[in-house]
C-alpha cells in the first residue's frame, strides 16, 4: 500500500491500514509529519505551530486517532469558553446543570456582549435548528444557501450576526458568513452546542503540534511498513484505467497493490493533470473548489500579560488569543520552558482576506494594539519579538454547494483512493474532516480487498432531552 502525504488524512489512513495488517509505505515531501496541522522550528530557534489548532468534543474520529497513536493525553480539554469585547464586557459559554439542549442557557442568558434583542433572535434560530434536528428544510435547496441568507431569513439582529454567529462560525469554518454554506454553519451548532453536553468542549494541544504524531511512524513500522520523509511524489503512472506506479526523484518508481493520495486538492490536480481526460469531472470539479486564508500572529512578551488559557475577542481583527505558555505548562504546575517570567501568545485570524496583502509589521502593530486593549497588563509589557505566519490556502472554502464538487475516497480508477479534508466527508476542512477522510479511504481499501472493517467512529450520542425527539 502506498500512501502519498503525511498530513492527518494520510496518517489516519496509514495507521489504520497498518493495524489491519497492510504493509504501508507512506511518502511525505516535507521533513516532518502533520501537514498543515504541524509545528516546526523558526530560524531563531523558536518551536512554533504552523498555526494554533483546536478540536472540539464532537470530533470523535480525531479523538480516536489520537488514542490509536498514543497522543490523547497531549490534548487538554476546557469546559469554559470566554469572550471579550472592546468595551471590556465578558461573556462565557459553559454547560450548566440543565440537560441538553438547554445546558448553555444559563451562561447564554448572562452573556454581556449581547443585548436582550440579540439573545431572543438567537434563541429563535436555535429552536429552528432543534426542531429540524439540525436540518432545516430551506438549507437543502439545490446549490445550497449561505449562512448569512439563512440567518436573515430567521430575522437575526445585526448584533446577533456580528457578535455571535460570525464570531463562532468564521473561526470554526474559516470563511465569511455570506460565503459559507448554511449546512456547515448549522451543523456546528447542532453537533457542538445543542445535541450533546460535551460537544462544545474545546481541546487544545499541550505540546507543539508535531509531537502529536510521534506514534504514527512506529505504528506503521511495527507492521513492516515505512515512513519516508523528504520524498515528494513527482508524477503518477496510469495505464488502461489503473494506477501502476508513482515516480519520485532520481527516477525512482514505486509500485503497490493500492495507492492512496492524501495530498491537498490542488496538489492532486497537478499530479493527475496528464490524465484529465480519464478522470473527467472528478478532476475538473477540483479546479472549482476555492481556498480561504488563516493568519497566525506570535507574540513573545517580557512578562505574563494573560491568565486565561485562551480568549475569544469580539469586534476586532484578532479572533482568538491563546496563552501558549499556560497551555504548554505541565498539569502538575511546574513552569514551562519559556519560564514564568515571560509569556508566549498566539493569535488567530480566520478568513483573513484583509491581511494577506498587508506588510507583516502592519499586522503586528494592528494585533498588538488589540491585545493591549484586551489585556491591560500587556500595555506596560515589552514585546520581545513577534512573527506572522500567513497561510493563504489554509482550508477549502465551504461556500454554498461545494459539497457537490468533493470526490468520494473510492474512485473509478483501479487501485486509486483519495483522502484529504477536501474529499467527501460531510465535514468542513478540519482535522476531524481529514481523519474521517483517512478512515473512509482505508475502509474502501479494506472493502475492495475483501476484508471489510468499520473504522469511522459514530458521532456523539444525542444527550439529555434531545434523545426524545432526535
Ligand atoms: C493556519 C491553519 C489553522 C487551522 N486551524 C484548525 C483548527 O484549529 N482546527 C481544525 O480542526 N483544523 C484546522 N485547520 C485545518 C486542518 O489543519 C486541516 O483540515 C488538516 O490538517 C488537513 O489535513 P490533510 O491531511 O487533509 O491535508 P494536509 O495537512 O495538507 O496534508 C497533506 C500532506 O501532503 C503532503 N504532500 C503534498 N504534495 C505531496 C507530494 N507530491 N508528495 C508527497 N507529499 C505531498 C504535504 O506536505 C502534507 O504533509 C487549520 C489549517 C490551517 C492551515
Amino acid at each position: 500500500m502506498i500512501v502519498i502525504g503525511g498530513g492527518l488524512a494520510g496518517l489516519a489512513a496509514g495507521v489504520a491500514l497498518a493495524e489491519s495488517g497492510w504493509r504501508v509505505r507512506l511518502f511525505e515531501q516535507r521533513p516532518f509529519l502533520g501537514g498543515r496541522a504541524t509545528s516546526y522550528v523558526l530560524p531563531d530557534g523558536e518551536h512554533v505551530d504552523n498555526c494554533q489548532h483546536v478540536t472540539l468534543g464532537c470530533c470523535t474520529n480525531l479523538d480516536d486517532f489520537y488514542r490509536r497513536v498514543g497522543s490523547a493525553d497531549k490534548v487538554k480539554f476546557f469546559d469554559r469558553l470566554v469572550f471579550l469585547d472592546p468595551q471590556g464586557r465578558r461573556g462565557e459559554m459553559q454547560a450548566g446543570m440543565l440537560p441538553a439542549p438547554f445546558h448553555m442557557t444559563g451562561s447564554f442568558a448572562a452573556f454581556a456582549p449581547l443585548s436582550l434583542a440579540d439573545k431572543i433572535s438567537i434563541g429563535r434560530a436555535m429552536v429552528s435548528i432543534l426542531i429540524s434536528r439540525g436540518k432545516p428544510a430551506d438549507i437543502a435547496a439545490p446549490g445550497g444557501i449561505s449562512m448569512l441568507e439563512w440567518l436573515k431569513r430567521r430575522g437575526q439582529t445585526k448584533g446577533a450576526i456580528e457578535r455571535f454567529w460570525r464570531v463562532v462560525l468564521v473561526s470554526a469554518l474559516d470563511e465569511e458568513l455570506d460565503r459559507t454554506d448554511a449546512r456547515y454553519g448549522i451543523d456546528v451548532f447542532w453537533k457542538a452546542f445543542l445535541s450533546n453536553r460535551a460537544g462544545y468542549r474545546m481541546g487544545v494541544p499541550a505540546v507543539p503540534l508535531a509531537d502529536l504524531y510521534e506514534g504514527c511512524k512506529a505504528a506503521i513500522e511495527r507492521k513492516g511498513g515505512e515512513v519516508v520523509l523528504r520524498a515528494p511524489a513527482r508524477a503518477v503512472r496510469l495505464e488502461s484505467g489503473a494506477v501502476t506506479g508513482v515516480e519520485f526523484d532520481a527516477g525512482r518508481v514505486e509500485s503497490a497493490d493500492a495507492y492512496l493520495f492524501a495530498v491537498p486538492h490542488t496538489a492532486f490536480a497537478e499530479l493527475f493533470a496528464p490524465y484529465a481526460a480519464q478522470l473527467g469531472p472528478m478532476l475538473t470539479n477540483l479546479g472549482r473548489i476555492g481556498v480561504s486564508p488563516i493568519t497566525g500572529v506570535h507574540f513573545w512578551f517580557d512578562r505574563p500579560v494573560m491568565t486565561e488559557p485562551f480568549l475569544t475577542l469580539i469586534d476586532t481583527n484578532t479572533q482568538w488569543i491563546f496563552n501558549k505558555t499556560a497551555l504548554y505548562r505541565p498539569s502538575n504546575g511546574s513552569s514551562s520552558a519559556a519560564g514564568p517570567q515571560t509569556q508566549y501568545l498566539q493569535l488567530v485570524i480566520s478568513a483573513s482576506y484583509g491581511l494577506l496583502q498587508k506588510p507583516r509589521q502592519e499586522i503586528i502593530d494592528l494585533c498588538l494594539a488589540e491585545v493591549r486593549q484586551a489585556l491591560p497588563r500587556a500595555r506596560d509589557a515589552q514585546l520581545q519579538k513577534a512573527t506572522v505566519i500567513k497561510e493563504a490556502a489554509a482550508t477549502f472554502s465551504p461556500y454554498p454547494g461545494v459539497d457537490r464538487l468533493r470526490p468520494k475516497q473510492e474512485t473509478p480508477v483501479t487501485r486509486l483512493y483519495l483522502a484529504g479534508d477536501w474529499t467527501d466527508t460531510g465535514w468542513p476542512a478540519t482535522m476531524e474532516g481529514a481523519v474521517r477522510s483517512g478512515y473512509l479511504a482505508a475502509e474502501a481499501v479494506l472493502r475492495k480487498s475483501g476484508e471489510p472493517r468499520q473504522l469511522l467512529q459514530p458521532d456523539l450520542p444525542h444527550d439529555g432531552l434531545v434523545r426524545f425527539w432526535a
